[in-house]
Order: C-alpha cells, then structure tokens, then sequence
C-alpha cells in the first residue's frame, strides 16, 4: 500500500550550514527520500542521508571527483546510495530517473556534449516505456545536475543546459525535474520554471518538498 505523500529533501552544488549540523535530524524530521543533484561533497552527502536515516538516489556533477580521498574511506560516491545516471528507480512510488553531469566545456570528467547525452537519454527510452507499461505513467521526477537547454540555464559555454532534456520532458512528461549547477547568486535568477508539463526546480543548496503520489500537487516549503 503506498502512503499518498512522501517527503523528500534534494540537495545540490552548495553545502549548508544549517543542514550539515549535529541538529539535522530535528530540524528535517519526516523526511523520506534525499535527492542529491550534485557538485557536493561525497562525505556530506552522506551525513544527510545518515542523519536524516532516508534512502539516498543522487547523480554526479561536473565537479565530482573520480576518488574522494578520505582519513578513513576513499570514496568513489556517497556511500549507501544509488546512482541514477542512466537510470530508472522507484523509492514509495515515486517514479525518478537520472543523468549525471554537465554540458562539456573543458577537460575533465563528468561532462558531456549534446550528442552524448542525447545518446544516454535515448538509451532510457526503453525503461521509460516499460515504467508506462507497468506503473501507467512514464516517470515523476528527473534528477539532474544540469539544467534544460533554455530553461534555468546560463549563456556561457560552462552553464548551458541540455537539448535532450527538452525532449523528454515533451515526450514523457515527468512531473519535476531536479537539477543542480547553477548557483543563485541573487533573487532576479531563475530557480523555478515549467516547461511543457514539468516543473523544473534548481535545487541550489536543499529544497524540502512534499510530493503527492496519488494526485498532481505539491507543497513547497523552504529554499
Ligand atoms: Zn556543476
């Protein structure tokens, strides 16, 4: 039996203060899955999921490291998580699916061109079809570090978002998507769009969100 709603925090590009403290668990009781869109440290990706006790499902960002060196572990991800690069999952309902990463614009891991990721998201087409089949809906939530082409993005070569993107929210009309990489630096920046029939939410820091999974509403509460 699913619940109607489930909690969720998602966290991305900046770590808080407020967030990364001894107090965590009281202040983001509740919480039922954590969502991480990238460029954290692996460490305290972990910290939040421990002190929140959620399941984790997370994607990498540009700036993530192969190997997270460590005193005690050397990290090749947050430990205890799932990766949803090129991925479908299903966390109490909820439908998500991931890509890792942004548009390519330098040397270094974890970036992509257009061409590259319109081959990762057409490679989802068959898991996507099947989710139709068996749960009558093709996804709820994408998670990505990188925002749409056009849509939250920036205009430089280091911030533009994906055309891909575009096309799946066109075709399989996921209810959100998450993303990180691109910092609010002042209250004019976009941080919330739709797009077609999805939300498109940049989840600078964390966002605490209650998502129905029995109906099509949500509730934001806090940046
Ligand atoms: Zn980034």
């Amino acid at each position: 039996m699913l619940s109607a709603s489930l909690e969720a925090l998602i966290i991305s590009d900046r770590v808080s203060d407020y967030l990364y403290d001894a107090d965590a668990a009281a202040r983001f009781p509740g919480v039922d899955v954590v969502i991480s869109c990238g460029d954290l440290p692996y460490h305290y990706v972990e910290f939040v999921q421990d002190a929140l006790r959620a399941p984790l499902y997370y994607v990498r960002g540009n700036h993530a490291q192969a190997v997270e060196y460590g005193a005690e572990v050397d990290r090749r991800g947050p430990q205890g998580g799932v990766d949803l690069h090129r991925r479908t999952a299903c966390h109490l309902g909820l439908l998500m699916a991931g890509f890792e990463g942004s548009i390519r614009y330098r040397s270094g891991n974890y970036q992509y061109t257009q061409t590259e990721m319109w081959t990762f998201v057409l490679g989802l087409t068959p898991a996507l079809l099947f989710n139709r089949i068996r749960y009558g809906r093709y996804l709820d939530v994408l998670v990505t570090h990188s925002p749409p082409w056009g849509v939250n993005d920036g205009a430089d070569p280091a911030h533009q978002g994906f055309k891909a993107f575009r096309w799946l929210h066109r075709v399989f009309r996921p209810r959100f998507h998450f993303h990180g990489h691109m910092h609010v630096l002042g209250s004019r920046q976009s941080v919330e769009s739709m797009f077609f029939k999805t939300q498109v939410i940049n989840t600078y820091g964390y966002r605490r969100m209650t998502i129905s999974t029995s109906e099509r509403q949500t509730r934001l509460e806090s940046l």
